[in-house]
């Protein structure tokens, strides 16, 4: 089991994921019997360390988001460890659960998925205070007032429904409800992917600004190497279920190793009309985490593919920017 190296700090990470796997059993068959599985997160290792942010980058499809309900216990994972302050999460049961529900905080893609649609903002922001037995109603609605002004977001806000809100703004709802309790992790799912590009600068300032205020730790998984760069310490480059680079954000920028990081980075455009595109263009789709192709799972689409990787799967390399490429072995 490779793990990705940390840079040598004095303090323990507030989150160390070791091996983890998410297989979802497939039904098949008249019977809907399970033969095979989605391997969605397929033996995962990495640290974050606090006020640290972990950007996490893949195409749909490769496991990111899967990966961080498993963290934040949406889902239960089928192995591996998920130690949050040194104590495993992985397996706790419901009841367990509830004292890291706290600390581990979620913001979804689409904050509509999230927010209850009858419920008014002062009630969403409310429920947390009242799920955990926090405080009586004027405590309550003192916080809630105080979190929409964290947020930007105008007191009138508390008797408005969600769907009375921009994305922008709705998104802002979806922040404040996740750092109501004072959590310590976020798992920031896509955040700003919905947004146009002028909102998801200012949401990404607001989460910046947050996290240096709360001392947060962020995991934030995007599809988009270019929103990752503006937010990320470290980048973890995933492809089907695994991770097959990591690094400081700048150096993944400038010395790119996996030819999968290398394609996404060239696919970010540059505001230079004097730029010339050396754009490497992905052929077809990521294949199925039920069916995964045998050796490197990047073969089928790698320009630099070679005959040991359709047979052998690389590991992830014990370096500076650990990669798991067989061009540099
Ligand atoms: Fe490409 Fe081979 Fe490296 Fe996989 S191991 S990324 S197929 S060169």
């Amino acid at each position: 089991m490779s793990v990705i190296p940390l840079q040598v700090k004095s303090v323990d990470p507030i989150l160390s994921v070791r091996d983890l796997k998410m297989h979802f059993p497939v039904k098949e068959g008249i019977f809907m019997r399970t033969g095979r599985f989605n391997k969605a997160v397929d033996g995962v290792n990495f640290d974050i360390m606090p006020g640290e942010t972990l950007g996490l980058v893949g195409e749909s499809g490769c496991g990111k988001s899967t990966l961080g309900r498993c963290i934040s216990r949406l889902y239960q994972p089928t192995a591996g460890e998920i130690r949050f302050e040194g104590r495993d999460i992985a397996t706790l049961k419901r009841k367990e659960l509830m004292p890291f529900r706290r600390d581990i905080q979620m913001i979804f893609q689409d904050p509509m998925e999230s927010l209850n649609a009858r419920h008014t903002v002062g009630q969403i922001l409310e429920e947390p205070f009242q799920i955990h037995r926090i405080g009586d109603r004027a405590y309550r609605q003192q916080r809630v007032k105080e979190l929409l002004d964290v947020v930007g977001l105008p007191a009138r806000s508390v008797t408005r429904y969600p769907f009375e809100f921009s994305g922008g703004q709705r998104q802002r709802i979806g922040i404040a409800r996740a750092i109501a309790l004072n959590p310590k992790l976020i798992i920031c799912d896509e955040p700003v992917s919905a947004l146009d590009v002028s909102i998801q600068s200012q949401i990404l300032n607001l989460l910046i600004d947050l996290q240096t205020e709360y001392k947060l730790s962020y995991l934030f998984i995007a599809h988009d190497l270019a929103v990752v760069k503006h937010i990320s310490d470290r980048i973890a480059i995933m492809y089907l279920g695994r991770i097959v680079e990591t690094g400081a954000g700048e150096s993944i920028y400038r010395t790119a190793r996996h030819p999968y990081t290398q394609s996404l980075i060239s696919a970010i455009p540059v505001p230079d009309p004097h730029h010339h595109s050396h754009r490497q263009i992905l052929v077809g789709d990521v294949p199925s985490p039920i069916n995964p192709p045998s050796g490197c799972s990047f073969h089928t689409r790698c320009p630099k593919v070679m005959e040991v990787c359709r047979q052998t799967s690389p590991v992830l390399s014990q370096d500076q920017q650990p990669v798991a490429c067989h061009l540099y072995e």
